[in-house]
Parts: structure tokens; C-alpha cells; sequence
């Protein structure tokens, strides 16, 4: 749990995962021989799939001789028996008996007897800690008589009746499901009654009155007495942990945190210890750095008088640790040891809940703690300096995701805010300005100098300039790989995606939420890291991270303050040491001399993907349109011809911004309608012009023209239809143009004294004479254009696989191909048949939701399904090819789980967009350290 695995979600389980409804465990489960039940002092902290992380860790501290309360823990495999068969099985029952007969002979007390009682806890306790998610009952064993015996024993009458009341009220809520405001508000009455504030104030005879009235309220609300039987207790509190398994919310926490649904939790049975003996005793939280700044030195709360949750509920004020070693020197001296001691022997942050009864020490919990990114980094690197643990395991405790989090502009967390609706997070950030409802209106605001947000029902190519001019967008359809998405997060612009609770009016600019209308010029600030939309500006703060990625080191601590400067050196040491671990290369998707520059800097060791449809938007759109109106190969070859020096100069200067470094230029891809005008918008236009008699008019003449081209280009299914290689095969001259432009772009550097490396790639293909016969054409261009260059450095040729019949015939496919770059995102569109346009919002809220999968497929690699069509290309190219390069340009290549994958699948790199390299770096040197470990890669 400590070293290797960052805190929250293994990596291995964070990919698609395809689990079959009520069948949670199926087969798995072999209970009747199993040993379901562990005390603490059998465990320990390698066991956390069948333990739970707290009990695993309550054995680990058990084993160090720590003064934990005996216990026992029922396994994660019980509680799965439980979830499938809706009954515990039948061996569970006697291991119980057993577990417990033991525990009241190590303590010579019996639960809930009438004398001096042994009372316990139950709590749940998952594999991965999901806080406030799961359930926990205090003070089992309490009766009508035994806590009489509490109160002798503890010659403390008040304690054992608030002990009591405690009971019923906990047990009322999660075992009963009764509502929990009965309770508050009878609890409320008796404050009130006996005129007091606080519940330690409440007098012994109102708590007598006050348990009255609870077993009242359960025995109103469900028809039958509180339940006086003290095993009957324990078995309903232990099934109410299992059935919080999946709570509503406890499903939903799983789903933001992608951990499986099948895991199941443990329950943990504890002897209780008191902190509400009196100001002698009390319960508290601790940490042994601070988990929000990384910051060196404990950390924690402290509540006197008090028991369970009442330190986080915020009941009253707590103390700090200072305060408790004023108060309890004794108790605290040995709390400052113990917390050394764990973090000594976990080799990390440790978080601790302890109490203190009658002055002596309890420790109930202790795990590696959670911790904010930058913590996770700084704590990190103080771990390697304080020696405690190796450069290498200091990589494998930070994420890419923790750096990626880093790297955005924030919000001010301390401004206030109105929060207006929330969309998808698709591309993390925080923007703010003026509401514009189309591209030309953001262009023209943007540069008078202002700032503005983009708001479209769904963008298109379209609005290419609009999302490069505004700090950010707002769609309110589409998902996470939407056109505004992929494009938004390629440029490292902020978006919130698919609001639905948005209605836009473009014509009539402006926007309605929930009844709120925003005018265009209003101020909207929307956070990409959240999805949140707010009403208003509030305040952004910089990343010092980006500053140290863009600038350098120095600059970075240039303006750093000490705790910030810690940080970005710890991201640096961090990052150079994943830099020299890794075998994966990482190059970026950059489709414009601006963007490679910025991908360099940010570490792309090459392109791996530059996209030319952009090329083709703007001012030479027209350009593209005259080549589809051509009505013989004259016109299109003087269309061409115009085309030809425009993409020479693109080329020219991506070559030079990506000097010695391999870039990779990919011929033209989408449908060659989205370069031409809106279907209905010229329909309209034409028919009004008809209508009004002006259908004779020069400007009319053409829109027809244009219209029937857009007619014959008109598809039902563009994705599927004339795209990439068909478009090469089926417009003569396209691609060829192109590869002309790029051999003398790359002849134009050479000449110059650079070093132009680079490759071309051919998208869509899907069987290999598509391929030979572009190629044929292609290898006839090239030759001409070594002639008259006077030779030229080799052009590798190479194909993208995204298309599952590229995959299963990567055999013939390589023949005619020096390398494969598996586009992933169509790759996944094609594997599963979706949309990616459509299916993130229609269908995956529902999918995510029944289990099908538990993250998109688009954001992190299927690995069963799409990850097998990759390995079986991956064997099958180098079988015929054994120096082919591989490599991957969709979406995955950022994704810090895909990179794993990829790494392990043996390809040589991975390409994300530049904003994403760093955390690819990060996680390839990751994914190499955790092969190592594994046995190596494909
Ligand atoms: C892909 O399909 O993964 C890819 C990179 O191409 P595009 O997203 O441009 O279709
Ligand atoms: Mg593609």
C-alpha cells in the first residue's frame, strides 16, 4: 500500500472495466472453507484486498506492538458472498463466535453484559478508502442493562447514557434507515429543554429521557423495539457496512474515483475505547506532514470529551496539537512517537485516528495519507532527502494526473462564487471573460484586448479562430473527445462541455441556465478542472509549474515564495529522473510552428501528429472550395497550385521550430464538406433569393453551385464515409499536392543548413492496396522532387491504424508501411461502433452508471478490446517489419493510465498534445519503473 502505489486508485484497475451485472464476485467466492474472519493480530498491511486498508493497517500496527484495541476483521470475500446472495454465509456466523469468544477471553469482558460490558465497533473499511462514503456503528453491546453495568463500571453515569443514546441514534440511521433529522431534532429538543448549547453539557437525566425517546422513534419508524440483543446488534450493524456498499453515493464516489464496483468492503469489529470519558479522555486526527502544502512537521486535530466523528463534524472547535500537549503532555509525547514510528516504517505520509481514555493513548486507524498534488510532490522529494525512500519509489508516488492538476491556472479557492450550472471537465483551467456566441465576435473582442469565453451549442472547424482567440469555451452538447473538447485540450485551452442545463440562442446573444439569462458581453468564469460554471469573475491564480515547463527552472523560482519554489524543484527533480528512466519516447500533436516551439519546450522529443485539415480553415478555405467546384482537371490543378506554396511555408516552418527532431506530417483526413458551407443556411439563402426573384444574380448563381456541391458531398455518416485515404484515392492531385509541399519544404531546410526529419502518414487506411496505391503516387512525387533538389534525405512513409481491419491485417499492412501510429480515438470510435460526437452525452452517463465501463473509453484506453487490436498490430508489424516504428497520436497518448499500457505493449512512443508531454513524461518513466518490477514489456 506504501511504497509503489499512489494514494487513491491502483493504476491496473483505473482502465475500462466490463463487469456483468448481479454477478459481483461470482465465482471468486468460496466461503464455506475460507477463513472470512482475521483478528488484528493475524494480519497484516499487504492484505488489503481481502483485509481492507484499515484492517489491514490496524494488524500492521497490532504487529509493530502499537496500542491498538483487539479486534477482528470479516473479510472483503464474506461481504461479496453477501452482495451476490443477499445472506451471509453460514460459516461466517460460527467464525464470528469464535473471533468474539476469543477478543472477551483476551479481555475477561463479555459483550453487552449486564457487568462491566465489553462493548465494540463496527466499521467498514474498503480496499481504497472512500471518506464519509461507507458506514460505522460506535458503543454495540449497549442494552437496557448493560448500560448500567457501563456506568458502574466506568463510575460514570453520564458517559455510559450518552454512550447509549449514541448507540440508537447511529444504529437508527444506517442499520434502520431511519431519517436522521428524527434524531437531531429530538437531541435539539432535550439542548433546549435542559438550556444548554452542547451535547457534553446535556445532564444525565435528560440523556435517560433522551434514550427513551430514541427507542421510541425505532420503534415507531420500524415496528419493533430497539434490538437488546447484543449479537443481534452486531450482525444487523455488520450487514448495514456490507449493503453501504452500494449506497447511491458510495456508487457514484467509486465512478469519480474509478475503483472497481465489485471489491466489496470489510467490517472491522473493535473493542470500543471512550474519548467521551470525560475532559481526560478525548478523540482526534492527525497527520504526519500536512496533506495540503506538503509542508514538514505534524499535523492534526484534537477534540476533548469526545467520541468518533465528532472532530470532523465540526460539533465544536477543535484544538491543535499544541493545544492537546498542553493539555495531555503524556499522551502527546506518545503520539509525536508513534507518528514517527509509522512514518518511519511506511516510508510516507501517514494520516491517524487515535483517542484518549482516561489518559491513556488508542490508535484506531492509521493509513498512507491522501494529499493534494502538491504535496504528493513535495513530500515526495523530502522523503528522498530525508533518505527514507529511493528516487525511484519517489516517482512511483506522484501522478501524471497530480501534475497535470499542477499545471492549470486555478481559481482563487478563497473568492466567493455563484455557481450557475456544471458541464463535462473537458479540458481543465480557469477563464474567465465575456460571453460571445460565435467565432468572429470572439476574434474581434479578443483583440480589442478583451478576454472572452466562446460559447456554442457544439463547435465545429469553424470556430477554429474563435476557440484560439477566447480563454475558453463553453459547448452545452457534446463530451469529453466533442470537437470543442479535443481541439480545447490540444491547444491547452480551458473547456466546460456538454452543459446541458444551458439553452443557447446564438441569433438572440444570450444564454439561459436554470432561469438565469447571461447577455452577451456578461462575464461567465468556467472552471475545465471542475465543469463548474459561474456567474461572474472570479479571481485566477497562475501555475508556477507551466512558468518552470515553459521558462526554466530559474525563472520559475525567480518569482517564486519558498513553499511555491519547493515545488516546482521537486517537479523538476521528479520529472528529469522519470526523463531518464523511461524507453517510451514522447513526442506531441502540434499542427502549427507556435505550438511545436511551445511542445519543445515542454520536452516533445518530435511531432507525432501534425494535422494539415487545419491548415486548409481561414482565409484558404475558399481555396479547398474551389478544388471541389473545379468542374475539370484545369480548374483543380490551378487550385491546387495556389494550395501547393501555402502548405510549403507551413511545412517550412514546422520543420524549423522542430529542427533534428522527427515530425509527422499527416495528409488530409476529415470530410471535405466540413470546408464547405452550412447545408440549410445556403438552402435558405438560394430558395430566398429564387423566391424574391433574384435567382438570376451572379452571388446566387455560385450559392447554387455551391449547393449542389454540398448535396453530392452530403453524408449520413461522415465518420464513416469520405475521409482520409478515400479522399486521396478519390480526389486526384490532393495528396499529392501535399507531399510535394512537404518534399520541398524538407528540401527547402535542408538546403539551409537544418535538419528536417521529416515523416508522412496516411490516415484511415484499412487495407493495404489503399495504401500501395497512394503510395505508388507518393513515391512518384518524392523522386521528382529529390531530382530537381539534387537528392534529398530519405521520407518515411507510414500509415495510421484506426480502423480494426488496419489492426487484424497489420501483416500486409506493414509491407507497404516504414511505421504505425494508432489513432486511438478512431480506433475506439470503430472498435465499439460509437460516435464519439454523439455517444459521451447520450449514452455514457447511463453506461457509466451500470458498470459497463467505469471511465470513457475515449479518455483512457480500453485495453481488452482496443488494446488487443494494438498488440496483436504490434506483433504482426514487427514480424514482417522488425525495425517499424510505433507509436500513438489519439487522445490516450496524455492519459496517464493509456501510457502504461502503451509502454507495456512494447511501442517506441507516445504523442499528446503539448500540453499533456510532461505528465507522458512523468508516467513513461512511471510505467518503466513499474515493468521493471512486473517483468518487463512485450
Ligand atoms: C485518432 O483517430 O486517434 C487520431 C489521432 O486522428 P483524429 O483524432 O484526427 O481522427
Ligand atoms: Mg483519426
Amino acid at each position: 500500500m506504501c511504497a509503489g502505489s499512489p494514494p487513491g486508485v491502483d493504476l491496473r484497475e483505473a482502465s475500462v472495466t466490463v463487469q456483468r451485472p448481479g454477478t459481483i464476485g461470482a465465482g471468486r467466492v468460496r466461503p464455506e472453507r475460507a477463513q472470512l474472519v482475521f483478528d488484528f493480530a493475524e494480519g497484516d498491511r499487504t492484505q488489503v484486498d481481502l483485509l481492507g486498508g484499515k484492517g489491514a493497517n490496524l494488524a500492521e500496527m497490532t504487529k509493530l506492538g502499537l496500542p491498538v484495541p483487539p479486534g477482528f476483521t470479516v473479510t472483503t470475500e464474506a461481504c461479496r458472498y453477501y452482495l451476490e446472495r443477499g445472506e451471509e454465509p453460514q460459516s461466517l456466523r460460527v467464525q464470528i463466535t469464535m473471533a468474539l469468544r476469543r477478543l472477551e477471553n483476551d479481555l475477561g469482558r463479555r459483550l453487552g453484559d449486564v457487568v462491566d460490558p465489553l462493548l465494540v465497533s463496527v466499521r467498514s473499511g474498503a480496499k481504497h478508502s472512500m471518506p464519509g462514503m461507507m458506514e460505522t456503528v460506535l458503543n454495540v453491546g449497549l442494552n437496557d442493562y448493560s448500560v448500567k453495568g457501563l456506568a458502574e463500571a466506568a463510575q460514570d453515569e453520564r458517559f455510559a447514557w450518552d454512550s447509549y443514546r449514541r448507540l440508537i441514534q447511529m444504529f437508527g440511521r444506517t442499520v434502520l434507515d431511519i431519517p436522521a433529522e428524527r434524531f437531531e431534532h429530538e437531541l435539539d429538543a432535550t439542548k433546549a429543554r435542559a438550556g444548554v448549547a452542547t451535547d457534553v453539557e446535556i445532564p444525565v437525566s435528560a440523556l435517560v429521557e433522551l434514550v427513551e425517546e430514541f427507542k421510541n422513534i425505532v420503534q415507531d419508524a420500524t415496528g419493533r423495539e430497539f434490538p437488546q440483543d447484543p449479537r443481534e446488534q452486531l450482525d444487523l450493524a455488520m450487514r448495514a457496512v456490507f449493503n453501504s456498499w452500494n449506497t447511491d453515493r458510495a456508487r457514484l464516489y467509486r465512478r469519480r474515483e474509478r475503483i472497481q464496483h465489485d471489491l466489496g468492503t470489510a467490517v472491522n469489529i473493535c473493542a470500543m475505547v471512550f474519548g467521551n470519558l470525560g475532559e481526560t479522555s478525548g478523540t482526534g486526527v492527525c497527520f504526519t506532514r500536512d496533506p495540503a502544502s506538503g509542508q514538514p512537521g505534524v499535523y492534526g486535530d484534537y477534540l476533548s470529551n469526545a467520541q468518533g466523528e465528532d472532530v470532523v463534524a465540526g460539533i465544536r472547535n477543535t484544538l491543535t496539537l499544541e493545544d492537546f500537549a498542553a493539555l495531555d503532555p503524556a499522551s502527546h509525547a506518545e503520539l509525536t512517537r508513534i507518528m514517527r514510528r509509522l512514518e518511519t516504517h511506511y516510508r510516507d505520509l501517514c494520516d491517524i485516528e487515535f483517542t484518549v481514555e482516561r489518559g491513556k493513548l488508542w490508535m484506531l486507524q492509521t493509513r498512507v495519507g491522501k494529499r493534494t498534488a502538491a504535496a504528493a510532490f513535495r513530500i515526495a522529494t523530502q522523503l528522498v532527502d530525508e533518505r527514507l525512500i529511493t528516487r525511484d519509489e519517489a516517482l512511483a508516488r506522484v501522478t501524471g494526473h497530480q501534475l497535470a492538476q499542477l499545471m492549470f491556472p486555478q481559481f482563487d479557492v478563497d473568492a466567493e462564487r455563484v455557481l450557475l450550472t456544471r458541464g463535462m471537465a473537458a479540458s481543465p483551467g480557469a477563464a474567465v471573460g465575456k460571453v460571445v456566441f460565435d467565432s468572429a465576435t470572439a476574434v474581434a473582442w479578443a483583440a480589442r484586448g478583451e478576454p472572452v469565453v466562446l460559447v456554442r451549442r457544439e463547435t465545429n472547424p469553424d470556430d477554429l479562430e474563435g476557440m484560439i482567440a477566447a480563454t475558453g469555451v463553453l459547448t452545452s452538447r457534446g463530451g469529453k473527445t466533442s470537437h470543442a473538447a479535443v481541439v480545447a485540450r490540444g491547444m491547452g485551452r480551458t473547456c466546460v462541455c456538454g452543459a446541458e442545463e444551458i439553452e443557447v440562442d446564438a441569433a438572440g446573444r444570450t444564454l439561459s441556465v436554470n432561469g438565469t439569462q447571461v447577455a452577451e458581453g456578461e462575464v461567465l468564469s468556467i472552471d475545465g478542472s471542475t465543469g463548474e460554471v459561474f456567474a461572474g469573475e472570479l479571481p485566477v491564480v497562475a501555475s508556477p509549474v507551466v512558468v518552470y515547463l515553459e521558462q526554466g527552472l530559474d525563472a520559475a523560482l525567480a518569482v517564486a515564495d519558498e513553499q511555491t519554489g519547493e515545488l516546482v524543484r521537486s517537479v523538476d527533480r521528479l520529472l528529469r529522473h522519470a526523463d531518464q528512466a523511461r524507453v517510451l519516447r514522447v513526442r506531441a500533436n502540434a499542427d502549427t510552428a507556435e505550438d511545436a516551439t511551445r511542445a519543445r519546450d515542454m520536452g516533445a522529443e518530435g511531432i507525432g501528429l501534425c494535422r494539415t485539415e487545419h491548415m486548409f480553415l481561414g482565409e484558404r478555405r475558399v481555396l479547398i472550395e474551389r478544388l471541389i467546384l473545379a468542374d475539370g482537371p484545369g480548374a483543380r490543378d490551378a487550385a491546387l497550385a495556389e494550395l501547393l506554396p501555402l502548405q510549403r511555408a507551413d511545412f517550412v516552418a514546422l520543420l524549423e521550430a522542430m529542427d533534428g527532431l522527427p515530425t509527422t506530417i499527416r495528409l488530409l483526413d476529415p470530410p471535405l464538406h466540413e470546408f464547405l458551407p452550412d447545408r440549410t443556411e445556403l438552402a435558405v439563402r438560394v430558395a430566398v433569393a429564387q423566391a424574391t426573384g433574384r435567382g438570376d444574380e451572379p452571388g446566387v448563381a455560385a450559392d447554387v453551385t455551391l449547393l449542389s456541391a454540398v448535396d453530392r458531398l452530403h453524408e449520413s455518416n461522415p465518420m464513416l464515409g469520405l475521409r482520409g485515404v478515400r479522399l486521396g484515392l478519390s480526389v486526384p492531385g490532393l495528396f499529392a499536392m501535399q507531399v510535394r509541399a512537404i518534399a520541398e519544404a524538407a528540401a527547402e531546410r535542408a538546403a539551409a543548413g537544418g535538419r528536417p526529419l521529416v515523416e508522412i502518414m496516411v490516415p484511415l487506411v484499412g487495407s493495404v492496396m489503399e495504401l500501395h496505391l497512394i503510395r505508388d503516387e507518393m513515391d512518384g512525387v518524392l523522386a521528382e522532387v529529390a531530382a530537381a533538389a539534387g537528392g534529398a534525405p530519405h521520407i518515411p512513409i507510414g500509415t495510421m491504424i484506426e480502423l480494426p481491419r488496419a489492426a487484424l491485417t497489420a501483416r500486409r499492412i506493414a509491407e507497404a508501411a516504414e511505421f504505425f501510429s494508432f489513432g486511438t480515438n478512431d480506433l475506439t470510435q470503430t472498435t465499439w461502433g460509437f460516435s464519439r460526437d454523439d455517444v459521451e452525452a447520450s449514452i455514457f452517463a447511463t453506461y457509466l452508471d451500470k458498470g459497463v465501463f467505469t471511465v470513457s473509453p475515449f479518455e483512457s484506453l480500453d485495453r481488452d478490446g482496443v488494446g488487443a487490436l494494438i498488440r496483436m498490430a504490434v506483433q504482426a508489424g514487427r514480424e514482417v517489419r522488425p525495425d517499424i516504428k510505433l507509436g500513438i497520436c489519439g487522445e490516450h497518448g496524455g492519459d496517464p493510465e493509456s501510457v502504461h499500457f502503451f509502454h507495456d505493449a512494447g511501442l517506441d512512443y507516445v504523442s499528446c498534445s503539448a500540453f499533456r508531454v510532461p505528465v507522458a513524461r512523468l508516467e513513461a518513466g512511471r510505467a518503466a519503473l513499474a515493468s521493471d518490477t512486473a517483468g518487463g514489456r512485450l
